[in-house]
C-alpha cells in the first residue's frame, strides 16, 4: 500500500508524492520560545517525529526545518515584563526545549532557524507584496496584508471573506475564524516594544508573527515544498496566512500536503498556557515517568483525534512499554544478535499498511502487540521457532522501535563482553558445568548485569 496522508487543505486522504523523487522537504512551526514547551506542544512535535521517522523508515531522505518564533507578541511581553533583553529570555527557552525535546527522543532536524535571523527575506516579501498591490501601508508605520487580493484565502481554513463587506484590520498575531481581517505583516515600533526593533523602508518596526514562517521556509527549502505540520489552532489564521502571503510573493504553490495534529486535552480542556492546565516535561520527570512511556501516550492515539493525557494512565502505559522491553530481551536470549536474516513477518505487512493509511498509530501498535502477545506466548512455551523465525521477529522489532522508540535504549544495550559470557554460560548449562556456569554469573553480576535461569533459558537484566 502507498503512503495516504491526510492533506488539510483537501480535507481528503491523498497518496504522498514528493516533488524531487525520494527526497521530502518539511516544515515543521516549532516552539515560541518565551516559556517552557508544554506537553500539549510536545504532542505536536511527537507527531511531527512520527512521520519524518516513517519517511525516513520508506527510504525517503528527509529534510526537516523546524523554526524557533523568537520575536513576536508573547516574547515581546515575556521580556518586557521580566525587564531583560529579549535573547535573555529567547535563548533560555530555545535551550531548554532542545533538552525537552531530546529527552522526548524527538529526532533533531537539519535547521532549526529563528525568526531573528531571517529579517532580511521578511523585509524583501514584504516589499514585493507592497510593489504588487496585496500590502498596504499605514501610517503608523506598519504594513498589513490585503486578504481581499487573494482570491484562495480561506481555502485552507474553509472560511469565507467574501460575505464581509469591508475588511478592517487586525494588529494582534493571534486571532480567531471571527475575525478574518487584514493582518499584521510589519508592526510599525511601539514604546511597549522598546529595543526589539529594526529598520526597515517603512521605517522602524518589527515583523508580524505569519510571515516569519513564510520567510523561514521558503528561505531553507524553496518557495514549493512537501509538507507543511503543526497543530490544528495553527491552521487558522497562521497557515492560512502564510499561504496567502507566500503565494503572492512567489506566485507558485506554496506547499504540497498541509498536516494538522489535534490537542491533547486535560480533563477536556485543551491543554494550554491560558488555561493553566499544562504540564511540562519538569512535571512527568518528577512523576517518575519515562520518556517511553510519555510517548507511549502521545503516540497510541491517531494524531487526528483528540487525546486526553492522564497521570491515571502512567501503569498503563509504564506496563505496555515494560513488556516491548521484556519481549527484547527475550529474542536477545534467542541469540537473536547472532542471527542475520533480512526476513519479516507478516504482522510487518499488516503494520506497515496502518502505518501507510495517514499513519494510524492506534492499529499499528494493536498489531504489533496481537504479534508479539503470539510470539510470546510461542517463546514461553518452548516451541521451536527457527533461526528465521528469530531474525524476521528481531528485524520487525528494531523497525518497530525506530518508529516509536518505545524500548529504553540506556538499560537495553547489553555490552558485548556481557553477551560473551552469556553465549558461554548457555554452553556451560547445556554440559551441566554448573559450578563454571555460577562463576561466570558472578562475573556478569560484577559487570552490572542479572541473570535469571528460567524454564525458557536465561533472561538478563540490569542490576
Ligand atoms: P507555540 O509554542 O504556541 O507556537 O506552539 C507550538 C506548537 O504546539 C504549535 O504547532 C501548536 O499548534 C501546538 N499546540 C499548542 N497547544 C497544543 C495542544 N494542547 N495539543 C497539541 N498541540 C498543541
Ligand atoms: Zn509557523
Amino acid at each position: 500500500m502507498e503512503l495516504k496522508l491526510y492533506n488539510t487543505y483537501k480535507r481528503v486522504k491523498e497518496v504522498f508524492t514528493p516533488l524531487v523523487n525520494s527526497k521530502v522537504s518539511m516544515y515543521t512551526c516549532g516552539p515560541t520560545v518565551y516559556d517552557f514547551a508544554h506537553i500539549g506542544n510536545f504532542r505536536t512535535f511527537v507527531f511531527e517525529d512520527l512521520l519524518k521517522r516513517w519517511l525516513l523508515h520508506l527510504g525517503y531522505d528527509v529534510v526537516h526545518i523546524m523554526n524557533i518564533t523568537d520575536v513576536d507578541d508573547k516574547t515581546i511581553a515575556k521580556a518586557r515584563n521580566l525587564e531583560v533583553a529579549l535573547n535573555t529570555i529567547t535563548d533560555y527557552y530555545y535551550k531548554c526545549f532542545l533538552q525537552d525535546a531530546r529527552w522526548l527522543k524527538i529526532l533533531p532536524a537539519n535547521k532549526y532557524p529563528r525568526a531573528t535571523g531571517s529579517i532580511d527575506k521578511m523585509i524583501e516579501i514584504i516589499q514585493s507584496l507592497l510593489n504588487n498591490g496585496f500590502a498596504y501601508r499605514e501610517p503608523d508605520g506598519s504594513v498589513y496584508f490585503r486578504i481581499k487580493s487573494f482570491s484562495d484565502y480561506g481555502k485552507l481554513s474553509k472560511i469565507n471573506v467574501l460575505n464581509q463587506k469591508k475588511t478592517k484590520r487586525i494588529e494582534t498575531d493571534e486571532y480567531d475564524k471571527d475575525t478574518p481581517n487584514d493582518f499584521a505583516l510589519w508592526k510599525g515600533w511601539k514604546e511597549d516594544d522598546g529595543d526589539v526593533v529594526w529598520n526597515s523602508p517603512w521605517g522602524k518596526g518589527r515583523p508580524g508573527w505569519h510571515i516569519e514562517c513564510s520567510a523561514m521556509s521558503m528561505e531553507n527549502l524553496g518557495e514549493h515544498f512537501d509538507i507543511h505540520c503543526g497543530g490544528v489552532d495553527n491552521i487558522f489564521p497562521h497557515h492560512e496566512n502564510e499561504i496567502a502571503q507566500s503565494v503572492c510573493f512567489s506566485g507558485e504553490k506554496f506547499v504540497n500536503y498541509w498536516l494538522h495534529s489535534e490537542f491533547l486535552m486535560i480533563d477536556d480542556e485543551k491543554m494550554s498556557k491560558t488555561s493553566l492546565n499544562y504540564l511540562t516535561v519538569k512535571d512527568l520527570k518528577k512523576k517518575n515517568f519515562s520518556a517511553e512511556s510519555v510517548r507511549y501516550q502521545l503516540l497510541s492515539g491517531h494524531y487526528r483525534t483528540k487525546l486526553s493525557f492522564s497521570t491515571k494512565k502512567k501503569q498503563q502505559s509504564d506496563k505496555a512499554v515494560h513488556r516491548i522491553y521484556e519481549f527484547h530481551l527475550m529474542l536477545i536470549n534467542k541469540g537473536a544478535l547472532d542471527i542475520k536474516s533480512d526476513k519479516l513477518p507478516n504482522s510487518y505487512y499488516i503494520f506497515a499498511d496502518c502505518m501507510n493509511d495517514d499513519l494510524n498509530t492506534p492499529k499499528a501498535i494493536a498489531e504489533f502487540f496481537t504479534w508479539m502477545k503470539l510470539m510470546t506466548k510461542k517463546i514461553n512455551q518452548n516451541k521451536s521457532l527457527t533461526s528465521d523465525e528469530i531474525g524476521a521477529a528481531w528485524n520487525y522489532l528494531v523497525i518497530f522501535n525506530d518508529i516509536f522508540s518505545f524500548i529504553n535504549q540506556n538499560k537495553n544495550i547489553i555490552p558485548a563482553n556481557v553477551m560473551d559470557l552469556i553465549r558461554k554460560r548457555d554452553i556451560a548449562r547445556s554440559k551441566r558445568e554448573w559450578g563454571y556456569a555460577d562463576e561466570i554469573r558472578s562475573q556478569i553480576k560484577e559487570l552490572g548485569w542479572l541473570i535469571d535461569d528460567t524454564p525458557d533459558g536465561q533472561k538478563v537484566k540490569k542490576a
